[in-house]
């Protein structure tokens, strides 16, 4: 072969382990590691280097983009990688908006292994270690929840919202057993709350029921679905000839972590159900950010052996007393990229009878490539995707290390630094009323209140008019602009749909409300004080030019 063919073999790991090759990788992986640690500031949010991100940026981006004619030496190109992290946020102390984590090193350890092999988690053929992987992880988080994980399956898919689709094409084809070949000739329904990811959504307008099918259902002051309103709603749609086919419980909502009480759930829908000699419909728990906190669910409070002071380990129970009941869902998930403390994008949907994969496997014959060969016995037809990263091999990583206890830690310390917030707030910065008081656990919304205007439970009780409510609103929308200016200094998060409240004119409307989302390890109560600090500062600068400050 002539020099120019095997040009690229300099491009890949090494054939026969020699050594020069492996330190060839390690000293980029140096580059890259050390590149990148000269760009943190751990008292700023964002890496450093400058980058405008603003204007055209994008837009000049798509003009100037061009494949090199001739490849680049790696250390340049490494060099190139490096200047796309200029200015990115970074899970320092100060990151406080959302359920965005820090890879940890277990986490990413497991990526490592799993690019080395390159498996294809299609069939255990092609990537025995990543099929391996995953039927250890199902083994363990079904245990978790309380499933009988000689019965229960899963798989590694893409998101909690690949989780909430293939739960609703299983609702599908429970409900319509010939929906899979025929298409779907029943009117099927399906519920979640208010305060629900928009996940089922989009998977309504995905499998062709459409959007309209989707009833949602009011929640209670904690954010989680009122089970009165899920019965009467379901005689509705019963009584006007639907058929209620699939219910997401959330447990754990994105914006104020309320906790959907599945018992209640259930036995709602059974009885709805029932009274129409309809079966129950398919119950998925919507646990992507939630249900990591299951692993208190066999935590002896008790004896206490972590030595959590009172407020966390009552926070912490009250949270564990909902989630016990997560064995009763037919399916749920756990975002591992979420509290699992893995990179993107690792997560896991379970169903608690593996049995009901199979509605909707593939024959053999839609599967010439693989699978059928009378090898290997692990192939999965009824994935949505066809390749599929071994993402197990990560949370596997991840579980060993942590450990029941490394996460519990974890979740403490989260609970106990937004304790320590809520405290601070409320005593140092009145004007910002914390809005899901009813929710114990690692976010706190809060919602900037005018002079003279009504405060949170005056809107709660529905005795505002829809004019003071967003007037409210757009004093909030100024600060989250306030506080976005300075995100690279603190970042917070925001949201426009915290709880609907009804107004004295008989409609409902949502309120605005800031929140503070604990997901750093490195967010330590002593960081407390200044992060209040700022937000009186910051909320005084938005306060002052609409009205007299209080203070
Ligand atoms: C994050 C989240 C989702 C969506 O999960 P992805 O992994 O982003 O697809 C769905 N539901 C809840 C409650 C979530 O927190």
């Amino acid at each position: 072969m002539s020099r120019a063919m095997d040009a690229a073999v300099h491009l890949f790991p090494s054939e026969d382990g020699n050594e020069a090759q492996r330190e060839q990788l390690l000293g980029l992986l140096n580059q890259l590691l050390s590149g990148f640690d000269r760009l943190k500031d751990a008292d700023r949010v964002n890496l450093k280097g400058g980058k405008d991100r603003s204007g055209h940026f994008y837009g000049q981006l798509a003009q100037s983009s061009r494949i090199p004619e001739g490849g680049v030496p790696l250390e340049d190109v490494t060099d190139k990688l490096l200047e796309l992290m200029h200015d990115h946020p970074y899970h320092t102390k100060y990151f406080l908006t959302n359920i965005l984590p820090m890879a940890s090193v277990p986490g990413m350890i497991g990526m490592v292994a799993a690019m080395l092999a390159n498996g294809n988690n299609l069939w255990d053929v092609y990537g025995p270690a990543g099929a391996e992987a995953e039927v250890r992880v199902i083994s363990m988080m079904s245990q978790l929840v309380g499933y009988d994980h000689a019965r229960s399956g899963g798989y590694t898919t893409w998101g909690g919202q690949g989780a909430i689709f293939t739960g609703l094409r299983l609702a599908i084809a429970k409900f319509d057993r010939d929906a899979p070949r025929s298409g779907v000739t029943r009117p099927l329904y399906a519920f979640c709350s208010e305060a629900a990811h928009y996940s089922l959504f989009k998977s309504m307008e995905a499998t062709g029921l459409g959007s309209d099918r989707l009833i949602k259902i009011r929640t209670l002051a904690d954010s989680a679905m009122d089970p009165e309103d899920l019965r009467r709603r379901m005689g509705d749609v019963i009584a006007g000839g639907g058929i209620p086919a699939y219910i997401v419980a959330t447990t754990g909502t994105t914006d104020a972590m309320g906790i959907d009480d599945l018992r209640a759930i259930a036995h709602a829908a059974e009885e709805a159900s029932a009274a129409a000699g309809l079966p129950r419909p398919h119950i998925h728990a919507d646990s992507a950010l939630g249900g990591f906190f299951a692993f208190y669910n066999d935590y002896d409070f008790d004896a206490n052996p972590l030595g959590l002071d009172d407020e966390t380990s009552a926070a912490l129970a009250s949270i564990a007393g909902r989630l016990e009941a997560l064995q009763l869902a037919d399916s749920l998930c756990f975002d591992f990229q979420k509290l699992g403390q893995t990179p993107y994008c690792t997560s896991l949907f379970l169903v608690k009878d593996s049995a009901d994969l199979q509605l909707l496997d593939l024959d053999a014959s839609e599967t010439p490539y693989v699978g059928h060969r009378g090898y290997g016995q692990y192939h999965t037809g009824y994935t949505l995707e066809c390749s599929r990263m071994a993402s197990s091999i990560s949370m596997y990583s991840a579980l060993l290390a942590f450990g029941k206890d490394g996460y519990r830690r974890l979740l403490a310390q989260f609970v106990s630094v937004n304790h320590a917030f809520r405290r601070q707030l409320a005593a140092e910065v009145p004007e910002l009323t914390i809005v899901n008081p009813g929710n114990p656990g690692i976010i706190t919304l809060f919602r900037l209140y005018g002079e003279g205007m009504p405060g949170f439970e005056q809107e709660l009780a529905g005795v505002c008019s829809r004019e003071q409510i967003e007037r409210t609103n757009a004093l909030n929308e100024r600060f989250f602009e306030q506080l976005g200016r300075q995100r690279d200094r603190m970042f917070f998060g925001d949201t426009k749909k915290h709880l609907l409240v009804p107004t004295v004119e008989g409609d409902r409307i949502a309120l605005y409300a800031s929140k503070l989302f604990v997901i750093s390890p490195y967010t330590r109560i002593e960081h407390v004080p200044e992060i209040v600090r700022y937000l009186k500062t910051q909320a005084a600068h938005v306060y002052g030019n609409e009205y007299t400050p209080i203070h």
